[in-house]
């Protein structure tokens, strides 16, 4: 083929696909616009996951009559207008693309009004193209409605995942903005369901009351902004450490109040709870960073969730600084001591043990088939706490206790649930689940299916579920951070993996025995007869070894005997 210049319609949807890239997409860049227009109140609706409808309607500052048409060609803004004030952008916004992006995927409509004019403006568009506009009545502001979304894009819809997945997704973004702008009344509704509201009160707590719940909020801890040094100021709250999750997405950070993506900043924040938290787990944290919009550049990508900053080390050290400083005050450190670990080998055996085995083990499985079943191994004693030493017909096992407790739970519950015989423990009393409006979507969709499991759940309105009845395996345990913990992996996973082995995998991690508890010879015994009787004893549920196996031939070459 020779050398052309792709024609618009085709360059307008590869563009839109930089900036759309699922429904939670939209709305983010709905929402941007509203609170770049300075809005008060932002109401976001969503049907079948986005792709039915969006609709974002806000009271801010409305767009006048004659330049409605223009707002949705490409690079049209009205926030920057030259290269000067492309090294200091002071809105969400500035690249003039979200809104012909959107119309490249779908069919949208507009009704705004601007401050200072009487009617207001309707502008319909079908398969990119004006197909109607008139005067229309409206209080100032402006509501996008997105229906049909990506259509006419066959691989991109195929790639969505599930309505429970998207509104997920689409929670989340509603969520972190609710967080960044407390000043903001924000309603969210999920195929006619409220599945978020903040009072718009000015105040973060009040935010994180109805994103985290009122259990996350008494936890919370407001990080100090240090008075002498203006910038970066760092403000926000954090968790105490009662509070930790398993995963990952608790970390909101915003740079000048846009919600941004930072693995080095979540590192500043971990490290800042050094010591504080069990292994494992995650902080909760919302942190706000102000600093001279010359100081950070936001024009990286095009969906603009990822900034640069002129001074990094500066950046993270204040946040690091911020955050310590804050849990310090509030908790003696260091509150989770290592675990100590007993003296079952003298020490010179320990150390020549864990050299050899950095160059002898390291993939999951010396032999490349091992064989399935395992000998009948004797216990010699346990290791940090966390692993068990055993002899073999053939050698040295060194095994991770809760990886093996995992794997011989997992397919007890396996069997367990496919006879209908999981063992339930009813609740003295029905206990809340208070969850996140991500969260939520996944658990309405889900919590029918985890009565098979054993657990005896229902909605109970406003992000809060009825607990009656948990499986007795857990009954014990932190049963409602596993249930946290699975829908987050739920919503980062998407839909692959099945379900069920997920719920199963999960009851089986938080149920079995952790790294750092001792055990007494007779519970090493029965863990490691049950690891013998399991199908595949080598891996845990979620693929990692679950033993190093030291033969003797391996011994002695390590000890340099022929
Ligand atoms: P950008 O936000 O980068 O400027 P968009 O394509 O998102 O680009 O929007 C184009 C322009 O349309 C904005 O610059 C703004 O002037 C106007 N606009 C879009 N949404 C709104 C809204 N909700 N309220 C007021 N003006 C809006
Ligand atoms: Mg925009």
């Amino acid at each position: 083929m020779p050398i052309r210049v792709l024609n618009p319609q085709v360059v307008a949807r590869i563009a839109a696909g930089e900036v759309v890239e699922r429904p939670a997409s939209v709305v983010k860049e709905l929402v941007e616009n509203s609170l770049d227009a300075g809005s008060s109140q932002i109401s976001v609706e969503v049907k079948g996951g986005g792709v039915s409808l969006i609709r974002v309607t806000d009271n801010g500052a409305g767009i006048p009559s004659g330049e409605v048409e223009l707002a949705f060609d490409r690079y049209a803004t009205s926030k920057i207008g030259n290269l000067d004030d492309l090294e200091s952008i002071s809105s969400l916004g500035f690249r003039g693309e979200a809104l012909p992006s959107i119309v490249a995927v779908a069919q949208v409509d507009m009704v705004t009004c601007a401050t200072d004019e009487r009617a207001g403006t309707y502008l319909s568009l079908r398969d990119g193209v004006i197909a109607g506009q008139r005067s229309q009545g409206r209080s100032q502001g402006t509501t996008v409605m997105v229906r049909s979304l990506f259509r006419k894009i066959p691989a991109r819809l195929k790639f969505l995942k599930s309505v429970a997945t998207e509104n997920g997704h689409i929670a989340n973004v509603v969520s972190q903005y609710a967080l960044a702008f407390p000043e903001v009344k924000f309603s969210l509704f999920l195929d006619g369901r409220v599945a978020l509201r903040t009072p718009g009160s000015g105040r973060l707590i009040d935010s994180i009351i109805e994103v985290y719940g009122v259990e996350v909020a008494e936890n919370m801890i407001e990080l100090k902004g240090e008075a002498t040094a203006p910038s970066p100021r760092v403000a926000g709250m954090v968790g105490s450490p009662k509070v930790s999750r398993s995963g990952w997405g608790y970390l909101s950070f915003f740079v000048n109040r846009r919600w941004v993506n930072s693995r080095p900043l979540a590192r500043a924040v971990e490290e800042a709870y050094h010591g504080l938290l069990m292994p494992g787990k995650h902080p909760i944290a919302v942190i706000n960073i102000s600093l001279p919009a010359q100081e950070v550049d936001v024009n990286i990508h095009p969906t603009k969730s990822e900034v640069k900053f002129r001074n990094e080390r500066a950046v993270f050290s204040a946040v690091y600084r911020a955050v310590r400083q804050a849990l310090t005050e509030q908790v003696p450190v260091p509150q989770v001591e290592a675990a100590v670990t007993k003296p079952i080998f003298p020490s010179a055996t320990r150390g020549s043990l864990s050299t050899s085995t950095t160059d002898i083990a390291p993939s999951p499985a010396p032999s490349p088939t091992p064989a399935a079943s395992l000998p009948v191994l004797r216990v010699l004693g346990q290791l940090d706490n966390s692993y068990i030493i055993a002899e073999g017909p053939d050698g040295l096992y060194l095994i991770d206790q809760h990886a093996a407790h995992e794997r011989v739970l997992f397919e007890r519950i396996e069997h367990q649930r496919s006879r209908r015989e999981i063992e339930i423990q009813g609740l003295l009393e029905p206990m809340t689940l208070e969850v996140t409006p991500r969260q939520e979507a996944l658990l309405l969709s889900h919590y029918q299916d985890l009565a098979e499991f054993g657990f005896a759940i229902e909605p109970f309105g406003d992000r809060t579920f009825l607990v009656r009845a948990v499986p007795a395996l857990i009954y014990n345990k932190d049963w409602s951070g596993m249930l946290r913990e699975l829908l987050d992996s739920l919503s980062e996973e998407g839909d692959r993996g099945d379900w069920a082995e997920g719920v199963a995998r999960s009851m089986a991690c938080h149920s079995a025995v952790r790294a750092g508890q001792a055990l007494t010879d007779a519970e090493m015994r029965e863990l490691v007869q049950q690891l013998e009787q399991s199908a595949t004893p080598h891996t845990c549920p979620h693929g990692r070894p679950t033993m190093i196996h030291l033969s003797s031939g391996q011994l002695k070459r390590e000890f340099g005997k022929t």
